[in-house]
């Protein structure tokens, strides 16, 4: 354990497909009237599409950035249901999750589709958030590691030198999310420090720069010991940051830690 990162701690609200325009809109109007002390992380919040414009409306010129939980590989054209790396510039977005396991599940997203997610939106100038992580059954197996391995080195193998800085990556066990029942400090500090590992691989500076979040029923409780984990460098909270007052709680912890 150390007292300081190297790196600003990221908290991010992962939205996914709740709430109607009334809801959302009231979520975002007290989180924009939190009061954000200057030592405050980075904080992002993930709408679904449709809320996007709210968002823009409400957030704008204000310390909280947003973003998507998808986005399409191709650039442009006859791609039905689809929402491209340029639309979501267009709406200012800064991050937009690629491999969420929701994702890879329901929706059959394999390494390669997530590989090439993940540069079409960095080509965009878009900050991908890459998430990885491994289910139940690969847990008890033993594969965790190999699992979360490779799921990186399919991303990196595609990537340019150019792609590589700064990533910033999720771990989210999937035995975790949703379940109430989140990784210890410990257990996910050892997957963010095997994950750091591979990016050191391809050099050392990357390395440094990348930021590597945990997910899975983060909440109130358990943030302030994950910030205390060298290699965990942020959040990403689904179910609690539909709650403002516990996702603001989140995102102070992470503020009194980089304010020691
Ligand atoms: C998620 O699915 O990204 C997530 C972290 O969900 P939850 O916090 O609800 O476990």
């Amino acid at each position: 354990m150390r007292a300081l990162k190297q790196r600003p701690l990221l908290v991010m609200g992962n939205w996914k497909m709740h709430g109607d325009q009334a809801k959302v809109r009231a979520l975002l109007r007290e989180l924009c009237a939190a009061e954000l002390s200057p030592g405050a992380p980075e904080i992002a919040v993930l709408p679904a599409f449709v809320h996007l414009a709210d968002a823009v409306r409400v957030l704008k010129g204000g310390p909280i950035a947003w973003g998507a939980q998808d986005i399409c590989r191709h650039p442009d054209g006859a791609h039905t249901g689809d929402v491209s790396a340029a639309m979501l510039v267009d709406y200012n977005c800064r991050f937009v999750l690629v491999g969420h396991s929701e994702r890879r599940r329901s929706h059959g997203e394999g390494d390669a589709l997530v590989a090439a997610k993940f540069k079409a939106a960095r080509r965009a100038g878009l900050q991908p958030v890459l998430c990885l992580g491994e289910d139940l059954v690969q847990r008890e197996a033993g594969r965790a590691s190999q699992v979360v391995t490779r799921q990186l080195e399919a991303v990196l193998a595609s990537c340019t030198p150019r792609d590589l800085r700064p990533v910033v990556l999720a771990y989210e066990p999937i035995w975790a999310i949703g379940s109430g029942a989140a990784a210890g400090a410990e257990q996910a500090q050892e997957m963010h420090a095997l994950l750091r590992g591979c990016i050191a691989a391809r050099g050392l500076e990357y390395a440094r720069d990348t930021r590597i979040l945990y997910g899975g029923s983060v909440c109130a409780e358990n943030a302030a010991a994950l910030f205390e984990m060298p290699d965990v460098d942020g959040v990403l909270v689904g179910g609690a940051s539909l709650r403002a007052q516990e996702f603001l709680a989140i995102c102070r912890a992470a503020a009194a830690f980089q304010a020691r």
